[in-house]
């Protein structure tokens, strides 16, 4: 076996490593520093405001199963239970490429989802789903600061109980793009990937 095999090999095992199954078997306190970069050196801190504090009702790399949604393109992504009207912040600065917030709490169809999304300096995107009806606090164009207020939370579109569906993305087609995976700076307790069923709080 030559060298450059070798290399090929192991880029392919990289690769491997960085999917679901192996998440799935990472803990909070031993998650993968290939996968998940050490939350002190995030670029992101929690889409909600200091002191608050939200519970993870669906986390990272879900089994492809009912009610389960984050796998395939959308497996890194978090969902925070919060109530409707809960002020959600950027979790990092860009500027608003897509706002709609159009549609009701009541409005459960496919494409009836509020969402806002924000594209960042590094050329990822982010996702702030299920917003309220009229809950954009931005408009296209804007640019906005890691910690700005940018909507209010909600219960549209595919949500089956209030709460922000958050993710960044490699591309700004969310159908076509892969969520990629992230930490929060300001996670108390301290955290890589956050967990299913636990509580984090804003610093
Ligand atoms: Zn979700």
């Amino acid at each position: 076996m030559n060298k450059y095999f070798i290399t090929i090999l192991a880029l392919i095992c990289a690769s491997v490593f960085a999917n679901c199954a192996t998440a799935e078997t990472v803990s909070t306190d031993t998650y993968k520093k290939e996968i998940y970069t050490n939350y002190k050196e995030s670029p992101y801190v929690l889409p909600f405001l200091p002191k608050q504090k939200h519970k993870v009702i669906q986390g990272n790399c879900e089994k492809k199963e009912k009610p389960w949604t984050h796998y395939d393109n959308l497996k890194y992504a978090y969902d925070f239970e919060m109530p409707i009207g809960t002020e959600i912040i950027a979790a990092k600065t860009g500027t608003v490429l897509f706002v709609r917030d159009e549609f009701t709490d009541n409005d459960h169809g496919k494409n009836q989802g509020n969402a806002i999304v924000i594209i960042h300096e590094d050329g990822t995107f982010a996702l702030y789903a299920h917003i309220t009806h009229k809950g954009s606090k931005v408009r296209l164009g804007q640019i906005v600061k890691q910690g700005d207020i940018i909507a209010l939370s909600g219960n549209s579109g595919e949500s089956p109980i209030p709460h922000l569906h958050f993710q960044v993305n490699s591309t700004g087609d969310f159908a076509k793009g892969e969520s990629v995976p992230i930490t929060f700076k300001n996670v108390f307790p301290e955290a890589g990937r956050l967990e299913k069923n636990a509580e984090y709080e804003a610093n």
